[in-house]
């Protein structure tokens, strides 16, 4: 495997084109934004400086990683010759769908169909396509270039074979790679989204207020950040989105998002990204301050 094609170069997909242009494969990114080709390159050249001023690399492997990456907005050219093609577009089932069916007509027969999705079924992806035992899901954190786990998810199609060859793929690009299988919010989001609304309750109930309930997480079990102060990072629209698939997805009431969460969306206020959540947010201050809201509480 030498050539990796990456769909869409927003957020994930300029930082997984990062990893593997880093590791040496060639690397064709693809969005259908030039303005967003143009960030992504930006951005790994940004996360590149960072990493040299670290001296974790030289100046001459961020040259070759650079080197290593071609962006192409036409998809039919931009995969051509790949082995391995990862989507990483917007979380949006219709698009996902339209994607893997021309990913199936434009890639090599060989080639492995994978996606980043965090809460579509690989298996419903796969069903489109004509190598349904080919198709599977590669769910990478972010930051991508700092986060070692690579969620394997093994679709009802997937061959034994794909799923082998993706996981020492994801060690030779210097990640952890763990396989599961295709339920709703795979491991990674079934254990910490319902953890995150659990927090939200206990302050919906005022068990306790925003200031302690973290510091029981950060302090009690080391968390390194508290579950409310998570909730805003990831955004609390898209925490709600995620408890929406596992609700839907179980029929389990266990799963239904707390009252206030809903309010919260409604509201607006969705954390980090609108600057105002179970904390404010400044432009340039660390310190960590209660949002108005929740000051009295
Ligand atoms: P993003 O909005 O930052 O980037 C999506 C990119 O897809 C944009 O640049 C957009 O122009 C491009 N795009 C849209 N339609 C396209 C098309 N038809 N062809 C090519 N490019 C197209 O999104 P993101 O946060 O990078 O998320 C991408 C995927 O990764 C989603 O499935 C998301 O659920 C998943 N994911 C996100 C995170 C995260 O923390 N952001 C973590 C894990 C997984």
């Amino acid at each position: 495997m030498k050539n990796i094609a990456v769909v869409g170069s927003g957020t994930m997909g300029n930082g997984i084109a990062h990893v593997f242009a880093q590791y040496d494969y060639k690397v064709s990114l693809i969005d259908i934004s030039e303005e967003a080709l143009t960030k992504a390159i930006k951005n790994i050249a940004s996360n590149l400086d960072r990493m040299i001023a670290k001296q974790t690399i030289t100046e001459a492997d961020k040259e070759r990683t650079l080197s290593n990456i071609s962006t192409h907005s036409s998809m039919k050219l931009g995969v051509q010759d790949c082995d391995l093609a990862i989507e990483a577009v917007s979380e949006n089932i219709n698009l996902k769908l339209k994607i893997f069916k021309d990913l199936d007509e434009f890639c090599k027969h060989s080639c492995i169909l994978a996606s980043n999705t965090s809460s579509i079924s690989i298996s419903q992806i796969g069903a489109v396509t004509k190598r349904g035992d080919k198709v599977i899901g590669m769910h990478f954190m972010n930051p991508v270039p700092v986060m070692k786990l690579v969620e394997v998810i093994r679709g009802y199609l997937t061959s034994d074979k794909v799923c082998t060859t993706i996981n020492e793929l994801s060690v030779r690009i210097g990640k952890i790679p763990c396989e599961v299988q295709d339920y709703p919010g795979f491991i990674s989001n079934r254990v910490l989204i319902p953890m995150i609304n659990e927090a939200i309750f206990a302050l919906h109930e005022r068990v306790s207020n925003v200031r302690d309930i973290d510091m029981v997480m950060r302090f009690g079990m080391n968390h390194p950040m508290g579950p409310l102060q998570l909730a805003d990072f990831i955004g609390l629209d898209v925490v709600l989105d995620i408890l929406n698939v596992l609700h839907d997805g179980f029929k389990n009431p266990k799963y239904a998002p707390c009252p206030l969460l809903v309010n919260m969306v409604r509201a607006g206020h969705l954390g980090k990204k609108t600057g105002s959540g179970f904390y404010k947010y400044k432009d340039g201050s660390k310190d960590l301050v209660m949002a108005d809201h929740f000051r009295h509480w």
